[in-house]
């Protein structure tokens, strides 16, 4: 029995097509780049050496270069949130309909995610959003994240489902003991093919009535 659902934020609570991840990865680059004198030419393999090895470029550049956490996401989050997204009205109708208590586990900042939730309009559904503050910068995929959140959560685990468009992030949810859901509509920057255990498969975001 599900009875509380973790959304993650990004290319999930909204389409890979609005193009926002683009400019916020876009950022990550410029940031290496401008502010830590990464050679143009290495950075694209850098941020996929730090995605394999510690699961975010944030977490890569926080271990390997001892980066001020907060100047970073502050940089690479300043995008206009506005200009990429609007109010999704299918998406708030399926959120009412369903009873389930509601939050977001992202790799965000928290108020750069409530940002995208009030322009999406679906804000007042998200009781808490389990950001990158809450998990000091323990990036998903890792498990500290997920043992973190999981001991803030009113239910256990397996009252719980998570749904994410990276399926690597399914895989301590599901070790857990929690529901999993994989949302395809999006092919990841780095590979991420889809080789997961979870248990549902999601085409769209509007499909997740339909596994409950
Ligand atoms: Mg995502």
């Amino acid at each position: 029995m599900i009875t509380y659902i973790l959304f993650d934020l990004d290319d999930t609570l909204y389409a890979t097509s609005a193009g926002m991840m683009h400019e916020v990865s876009a950022r990550m680059s410029e940031y290496m780049i401008t502010r830590l004198g990464f050679a143009p030419a290495t950075v694209d393999a850098q941020r996929k050496d730090y995605w394999a090895r510690y699961g975010t470029t944030l977490r890569g550049l926080y271990i390997e270069r001892h980066i001020d956490p907060q100047a970073f996401l502050r940089f690479v989050h300043d995008v206009r949130v506005d200009t990429y997204l609007q109010a999704d009205a299918r998406l708030e109708a399926m959120l009412a309909q369903m009873p389930q208590r509601k939050a977001i586990f992202t790799n965000a900042p928290e108020d750069y995610a409530r940002e995208v939730l009030r322009v999406l309009g679906v804000e007042r559904h998200f009781e808490t959003i389990f950001g990158i503050n809450f998990i000091e910068y323990q990036s998903k995929p890792t498990q500290c994240a997920y043992d973190k959140v999981a001991a803030a959560l009113p239910v256990p685990p397996n009252a719980c489902l998570m749904i994410d468009d990276t399926a690597r992030n399914l895989v301590p949810a599901k070790k857990m003991g929690m529901t999993t859901a994989w949302l395809t509509s999006t092919a990841d920057r780095y590979g991420d093919d889809g080789h997961t255990s979870a248990d549902y498969t999601l085409a769209t975001i509007y499909d997740v009535a339909k596994i409950l």
